[in-house]
């Protein structure tokens, strides 16, 4: 079954403490995009400048995505993200946003995308997420993602989008700061109230932590020795997750899900390892394979 998603489709200029990297292709969508690609058909809804290079609308493409959604404005500015990391590589920091062409956006679902059965809402303005939700037709699963930005700027927005999606996803300083709540196990309840059926707490390097209604779920990170630049990891990890999730049939939600935050931190790995979706795209069905099953190996006891 496919998989639709929504988000930023960037250009993203990352400071690491060994390298300077301007204007790669970025975003939530296409990490997420570009993950979900390696399991299920995948739908794209976003928008670009004019100053999107066709390369990377080719590369959309010859990863099967479909790009119908996906809308150009001539004289328009692509979405512009500036981070920097520090040097232990978990702290970052946004140097500077161009919201550009993202800031009077208002998507519309081409054809038949409404009937989309797997939707992630990644990280964009929450009326952006909402605006896309309305437009949906009895989706079988919903993600949401989001970040520390939208809490601050557009909670009501947020907590509107929360009562309408069954999963949320979020980070945990951000799950800290929209419950208020240090403790992760309760924090996790308190999100519960908020409308997702499912939460998953992202720890990073540490691993994330699903909360449903049989309880809970640890999963680890994949351990690496080295992390080149580990942006687009969050939207790598809930894109392959619900690709992998479109991918099975029928069965139990919640047992998918668990085996799907698996192969969501095994795609985030790769991510990690190099620039923007430089390594990602390298990867294939059996390096993902491979990593799948040692991290089977090392978590069961
Ligand atoms: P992650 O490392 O998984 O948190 O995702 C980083 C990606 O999010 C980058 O590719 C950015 O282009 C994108 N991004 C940064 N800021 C925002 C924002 N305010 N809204 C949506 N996407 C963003």
């Amino acid at each position: 079954m496919s998989v639709l998603i929504v988000g930023t489709t960037a250009l993203d200029s990352i400071n690491t403490p060994k390298a300077k990297n301007p204007r790669l292709l970025g975003g939530s969508a296409s990490h997420a995009a570009v993950a979900a690609s390696f399991f299920a058909p995948t739908r794209l809804v976003g928008v670009v400048g004019g100053d999107f290079p066709q390369s990377h609308v080719k590369l959309y493409a010859s990863r099967g995505i479909c790009l119908k959604g996906l809308e150009r404005v001539k004289d328009g500015q692509t979405f512009h993200w500036h981070g920097e990391y520090e040097v232990n590589m978990n702290n970052r920091r946004t140097l500077n946003t161009v919201l550009g062409v993202i800031e009077n956006w208002q998507p519309r679902l081409p054809g038949d995308y409404g009937q989309s059965p797997y939707v992630l809402l990644a990280n964009i303005a929450p009326s952006i997420q909402l605006a896309v939700l309305d437009q949906l037709s009895k989706p079988k699963f919903v993600i949401a993602d989001t970040m520390d930005l939208w809490l601050n700027v557009a909670l009501a927005d947020l907590l509107k989008l929360l009562k309408r999606v069954d999963c949320l996803v979020l980070n945990d300083s951000e799950a800290r700061q929209l419950t208020e709540d240090d403790n992760v196990v309760s924090a996790l309840a308190k999100i519960h109230k908020l409308g997702p059926k499912f939460v998953i707490i992202k720890k990073g390097e540490h691993g994330s932590i699903l909360s449903g209604p049989s309880g809970m779920f640890v999963a680890p990170a994949y351990p690496l020795l080295k992390v080149v630049d580990p942006t687009g990891a969050g939207d790598s990890f809930v894109g392959a997750l619900l690709g992998y999730m479109a991918s099975q049939k029928g069965g139990n939600i919640e047992k998918h899900l668990r085996k799907a935050m698996i192969h969501g931190a095994v795609v985030a790995s790769f991510c990690c390892e190099g620039f923007g979706l430089v390594r990602t795209v390298k990867a294939d069905k059996k390096a993902i394979r491979d990593r799948v099953k040692h991290l089977e190996k090392i978590a069961r006891f």
